[in-house]
């Protein structure tokens, strides 16, 4: 797919599995399950989904998925499956710059592997590494809230990356603008790519899969209900005024869509977009 200069390639890095009930936080199961159906631990699958971006001199990757630094009791736990068959188009070495849209695990874990004697190194160790100040900051002195999701692991190895810290609203490269939001966690950033007709929206933590469209669905993992309602109101009424395509970063079945006020007057998908055409 092709959005404005940058041809877009998405990539599932892995599907894993999180409680429904956290992922849905104060909303009733009855609710939730009628879209998301939770298995008989009361986990919903779920994926990790990335982005390449490409315009013949540079090649952007917006997050690195889950990794693979993970003890078979976690990968149970997680129902953790790696995609061996990653699409083309995607080699680590040709990365030049790696946008992170913030720490948790399920997005920055795969910045780093273990090599055979078991130290931990980086995989794009030549990409420049974009994030915001206040996520990096965040992730070295995280709150009770959101320590298990930032992991040593993943955040002591960027010390030695060519890391890119930027704050607020910036646009890093021609038509990549990055959004700070700080609702599901501090210095989280979406992502805008604009196009010639329409932009697309890389929503990561704000709306993670298509079912927390409604305003009300949002996570019980997140820092701040009330900025994130906010955050997330401002992001829906900006994707429905400029027929944004909105990438859902977790959601299984449904990789992107053009979002519309449905009949009930919550936000919904208008129509599915499948980013692979
Ligand atoms: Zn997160």
């Amino acid at each position: 797919m092709k959005i404005g200069r940058y041809t877009v390639t998405p990539i599932q890095f892995a599907s894993f599995r999180l409680d429904g009930g956290c992922m849905f936080g104060s909303v009733p199961k009855n609710l939730w399950s009628k879209g998301i159906p939770a298995d008989s631990e009361n986990c919903i699958p779920l994926v990790c989904r990335s982005l390449v971006l490409q315009d013949g001199s540079r090649t952007f990757l917006i997050d690195v998925g889950i990794g693979d630094k993970w003890s078979e009791k976690q990968r149970a736990i997680y129902g953790i499956d790696l995609n061996s068959e990653l699409q083309d188009g995607y080699k680590p070495s040709t990365v030049t710059d790696v946008i992170l849209t913030h720490l948790h695990f399920d997005h920055a874990g795969g910045i780093s592997y273990r090599d055979t004697a078991g130290a931990l190194r980086l995989r794009y160790p030549s990409a420049t590494v974009h994030l915001q100040a206040a996520n990096w900051q965040q992730a070295q002195n995280p709150t009770p809230k959101d320590r298990a999701s930032y992991l040593a692991e993943n955040i002591d190895p960027l010390k030695e990356a060519k890391l890119m810290l930027c704050n607020g609203v910036v646009e890093i490269a021609p038509d990549i603008v990055v959004h700070r939001v700080d609702g599901h966690t501090p210095g989280q950033q979406w992502i805008e790519i604009r196009g010639d007709a329409a932009p697309l929206f890389f929503a990561t933590d704000l709306i993670p899969t298509s079912h927390h469209l409604p305003l009300a669905f949002h996570m019980g993992y997140d820092v701040c209900a009330e900025t994130l309602l906010k955050e997330k109101l401002h992001f829906l009424e900006r994707a429905v005024a400029e027929n944004a395509l909105v990438v859902f970063q977790h959601d299984a079945a449904t990789e992107a869509a053009r979002v519309g006020i449905n009949e009930r007057g919550q936000f919904g998908v208008r129509e599915k977009v499948p980013l692979s055409s």
